[in-house]
C-alpha cells in the first residue's frame, strides 16, 4: 500500500479505505479506481483532500454512480472519494421549511423524510433510490417537475463544501434572501465534482400538495402543443407540475405490447401530452382542471383527452411516460438529452428526422421530454453500433443556430466533452477554466471531466 493510501486510512479509519478484493466485488461503472476512500465527516473529507492536494493525487467524487455522462469514470491511478458514510439527515426545521442533510443521503430518503414531516422535497428522478443528494447537486439534476419547482439549484439554501486543498466553505444558510456578495454555492451546483466536494446541505422544502390531477391529451400540431402549455400555465393558477410531451412514435412504442401500458388515447395523433397539476384542495382543483381542459377541447386546441379518475390511473399514466426501457427493442440505440427553445423545437425535430432518414431510411427516432422546460430526450437507433459519432453530429448540428444546448439535465462528463463548445462561447469556456484553476490549482478534482 502506498504511503498516501496509508495516510488516507489513518484519516478515515481501517474500514474507510476499500482496495483489492473488496474493491473488485463492487459494481463500478466506467472503470475501477485505485481505491475508494470513505470519510465519515467534513473534517475527514478536508484531511483527505489536503493530503491528495499535497501529493497531486487525482480524486474522483462518488455519489450514487447513476449519472449518464461518465462523470465518475476513474482509472487505476485515481482515488475515488465516496460520501456513502455521510448519510445522515441532521435536522428538519418545520418553521423555516428546511432539511439539513449530509451529502451521501439517497434522494428517496430525503423525499420520504420530507413527506413524513408533512412537507415535500420536489426534485424527483428515476434513479431516486440510489442517486445521492450530493450527486444531485454535482449534476444539478432535473426531472419531471422542473416546470413547477425548478432544478436541484432551486432546492438549495445552504451548502458546506470542501475545496481541493482541504479548505472548508461552510455556508449552511437557511434564508431564501441573502444578497451578501457572491453566492458561492452556485459555483458548485452542476460542477460535476470538478470544483469541490459537497459535504452538507440545507435543502428547501415545500408545502405538501393534497391533490393530484392528471390527464393525457392529444394535439395534431406543435402550435397546438404550445398553445395548450400556455393555457394550462395561465389558467391552472400556478399548479401545473408536469407537461411531458410524447411524439407519436414514442407514444406508440410505450402503449403497444410488449410494453405493458394500455393507451389512454388511440394512436392517431401527432403529439401526446401528460399533464399534471398539484394543488391544495381536491374538489375545487378537480373542477378547475376539468374546466380548463374542457374549454381547450371545445376550442379545438386539444383534440382528444383522458382524465385519470383514480390513483391507479394516475400511476399508470406516469408509468407510460417513464417506460423508456422499451427503446431497447431497437438496440443498439443512442440516447440524448438536449434543450431547444420552444419556438424552434418543431423545426429542429423535423430536420433531425429528415437528416437521419437521408442516411438510414430504417432508423428509429423516439422523441419525448419535459417540454415545459424546453428539454427533449431523443433516442436514435440506426442498426449500427459504430455510427455513434455520426448520429451525435446530426443530433447536435441543429442546436447552436437555435440557441439550444447539448445537455439539458445530464451534464457533460466525458461523453459530451467534445461538444461543449457548441453550447458555450470561447469566453465562457475560458472563464470556466479560470475558475477551475483558482479553486483547484493542482487539478486533482475529477480531472478531465467537462473539459481538459
Ligand atoms: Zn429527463
Amino acid at each position: 500500500m502506498s504511503p498516501l493510501l496509508k495516510a488516507l486510512g489513518e484519516i478515515s479509519g481501517a474500514s474507510g479505505v476499500i482496495t483489492g478484493e473488496a474493491l473488485a466485488e463492487r459494481l463500478i461503472p466506467h472503470g475501477q479506481p485505485l481505491a475508494i476512500v470513505r470519510p465519515q465527516s467534513t473534517k475527514e473529507v478536508a484531511e483527505v483532500l489536503r493530503a491528495c492536494h499535497e501529493a497531486g493525487q487525482p480524486v474522483i467524487p462518488y455519489g450514487g454512480l447513476t449519472g449518464l455522462v461518465e462523470a465518475t469514470s476513474a482509472s487505476q491511478t485515481e482515488v475515488a472519494l465516496s460520501l456513502e458514510r455521510m448519510n445522515q439527515i441532521e435536522e428538519i426545521d418545520s418553521a423555516s421549511r428546511t432539511m439539513t442533510v449530509q451529502a451521501g443521503v439517497p434522494l428517496q430518503l430525503v423525499q420520504e423524510a420530507a413527506d413524513a414531516a408533512g412537507m415535500m422535497f420536489p426534485l424527483d428522478i428515476g434513479a431516486r433510490g440510489s442517486a445521492t443528494i450530493g450527486g444531485n447537486v454535482a449534476t444539478n439534476a432535473g426531472g419531471n417537475r422542473v416546470i413547477r419547482y425548478g432544478m436541484m439549484r432551486d432546492q438549495i439554501l445552504g451548502m458546506e463544501v470542501v475545496l481541493a486543498d482541504g479548505t472548508v466553505l461552510s455556508s449552511l444558510n437557511k434564508i431564501i434572501k441573502n444578497n451578501t456578495g457572491y453566492d458561492l454555492k452556485q459555483l458548485f451546483i452542476g460542477s460535476e465534482g470538478t470544483l469541490g466536494i459537497v459535504t452538507r446541505l440545507v435543502l428547501r422544502l415545500r408545502p405538501k400538495p393534497v391533490s393530484q390531477q392528471m390527464a393525457f391529451v392529444a394535439a395534431n400540431t406543435f402550435d397546438e402543443v404550445t398553445e395548450i402549455l400556455n393555457r394550462l400555465d395561465a389558467n391552472l393558477g400556478g399548479s401545473l407540475s408536469a407537461f411531458e410531451v410524447l411524439w407519436q412514435d414514442y407514444y406508440k412504442l410505450v402503449t403497444t405490447p410488449p410494453a405493458k401500458g394500455k393507451p389512454p388515447l388511440n394512436h392517431d395523433y401527432g403529439y401526446y401530452i401528460l399533464v399534471e397539476a398539484l394543488g391544495g384542495d381536491d374538489a375545487s382543483d378537480a373542477e378547475r382542471f376539468l374546466a380548463v381542459l374542457s374549454e381547450a377541447m371545445e376550442d379545438g386546441v386539444v383534440v382528444d383527452g383522458a382524465i385519470a379518475q383514480s390513483q391507479a390511473e394516475r400511476d399508470a399514466m406516469w408509468a407510460i411516460r417513464d417506460d423508456v426501457g422499451q427503446v431497447a427493442q431497437f438496440r443498439p440505440v443512442f440516447s440524448f438529452d438536449i434543450s431547444v427553445p420552444l419556438n424552434h423545437m418543431d423545426s429542429y425535430v423535423r430536420e433531425l428526422k429528415i437528416a437521419l432518414s437521408d442516411q438510414w431510411p430504417d432508423n428509429k427516432c423516439m422523441v419525448f421530454g419535459h417540454l415545459g422546460d424546453g428539454n427533449l430526450h431523443i433516442v436514435v437507433g440506426v442498426g449500427d453500433k459504430s455510427a455513434k459519432s455520426q448520429v451525435e453530429a446530426i443530433v447536435y448540428a441543429g442546436l447552436p443556430s437555435r440557441g439550444g444546448s447539448v445537455s439539458a439535465e445530464h451534464g457533460i462528463g466525458i461523453q459530451k466533452r467534445a461538444y461543449l463548445a457548441m453550447s458555450r462561447s470561447p469566453e465562457e469556456l475560458l472563464t470556466m477554466k479560470t475558475i477551475k484553476r483558482a479553486l483547484d490549482p493542482n487539478n486533482i478534482l475529477n480531472p478531465g471531466k467537462i473539459f481538459i
